[in-house]
């Protein structure tokens, strides 16, 4: 097979040093390199960019793209594709670290509420002994020794290198680069897809029907309302409550909705063990809601294409919380922490037990 060109280099290059990239920068750098256009040269850019994954597949990377479910904007980014955090992480975050990182995705793909996030204390509160791996084996010391505010440290950190984010509502949710990279685990570990994009819905509107398990991506239901009268469930019929701000209505003219979502450039899913083991004390968790919503792969369904590409408002990068606040509510927690916590940890610690990142 011939070798890559340096206009392909140059875009590993681009994806590799600056991280994940905005789809407008990266198509950018794609036609300062060619000197074409994607949306004129389709062929040329799937060309590259199969070319590249032949590549990048010998080191077990890949390139691919994935929706920030936050703002429904379009990332490009390589991945590692060997499955194990270690790998991933190991260069740079200890095992403590990565223990508290799986913990946070856990805890965000198991919200039934299907927020996408969790409060900072939440995150802070996460046990990491349930991150052991094994129940019979003793609890490594430095898992239990993790404090809060080494804890706070290494949020701040994910968030730095686009682990996690910040939400527009000041939570901790996930950053692109874990879009990218859990795409398989999250459909592995059956997180409840979107109905329309059929990708994990970790930020998404619930159906209203409460027996309903439908979910929909707030940028899908977009392009699938938008065009329609008719606003109900896809799955039970059920009215939906959905406004079109003038905005988004404006916006939407301007708007090919026959635009293909972003497809995974190799779609490559291996069977592993699953997040959501049997019976375990994950089906008892939600009440009348909560365990239906987790456990729908039945609902499972070809993607659709009825995806769009348009920008969203959604301000996702901001950073409501200032430091100082962080500050005080990690020293409330500390002290909350000496105090041995509140029953809310106790509940929190019996609730999460039973599914743990396993790969
Ligand atoms: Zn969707
Ligand atoms: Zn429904």
């Amino acid at each position: 097979m011939a070798p890559l060109s340096w206009r392909q280099h140059t875009l590993i290059q681009a994806l590799l040093s600056r991280g994940p990239l905005k789809e407008h920068d990266f198509l950018s750098i794609f036609a300062d390199v060619t000197g074409k256009s994607k949306d004129s040269h389709q062929q040329l850019f799937n060309d590259y960019l199969r070319k590249i994954n032949m590549e990048l597949s010998y080191v077990q990377f890949e390139l691919r793209a994935c929706r920030n479910q936050y703002d429904g904007c379009v990332y490009y980014g390589v991945i590692n594709t060997v499955s194990d955090e270690q790998s991933k992480l190991g260069t740079k975050y200890t095992v403590p670290q990565i223990a508290f990182y799986k913990a946070i995705i856990e805890a965000i793909v198991q919200d039934s509420s299907a927020q996408g996030a969790i409060s900072n204390i939440e995150a802070l509160n996460l046990r990491l002994e349930n991150q052991a791996s094994s129940s019979q084996a003793p609890v490594p010391t430095a898992l239990k020794n993790f404090s809060m505010s080494q804890k706070d440290k290494a949020l701040q950190e994910f968030v730095q290198d686009q682990w996690l984010c910040d939400t527009a509502d000041g939570k901790i949710g996930l950053g692109v680069r874990s879009f990218l990279d859990l795409r398989s685990w999250f459909h592995n570990n059956e997180v409840p897809p979107c109905d329309v994009c059929n990708e994990a819905g970790i930020k998404a509107d619930l159906c209203p029907n409460d027996s309903c398990n439908v979910r929909i991506h707030q940028y899908c239901l977009k392009a699938k309302f938008s065009s329609r009268n008719e606003k109900v469930c896809p799955g039970c019929g059920t009215q939906w409550p959905y406004f079109m701000t003038k905005a988004e209505a404006v916006e939407e003219e301007d708007t090919d909705i026959n635009q293909p979502p972003p497809e995974p450039l190799v779609q490559k899913r291996s069977k592993r063990s699953r997040v959501f083991e049997e019976n375990g004390s994950n089906s008892q968790e939600g009440g009348s809601n909560g365990s239906s919503q987790v456990h729908s792969s039945s609902r499972k369904r070809p993607r659709s294409s009825q995806n769009t590409d348009e920008e969203s408002t959604g301000p996702s990068q901001s950073q409501p919380m200032t430091q100082a606040a962080r500050r005080a509510k990690l020293e409330a927690l500390e002290d909350l922490e000496e105090n041995n916590a509140g029953p809310s940890q106790v509940t929190r610690r019996a609730t999460r037990k039973s599914t743990r990142l396993q790969r």
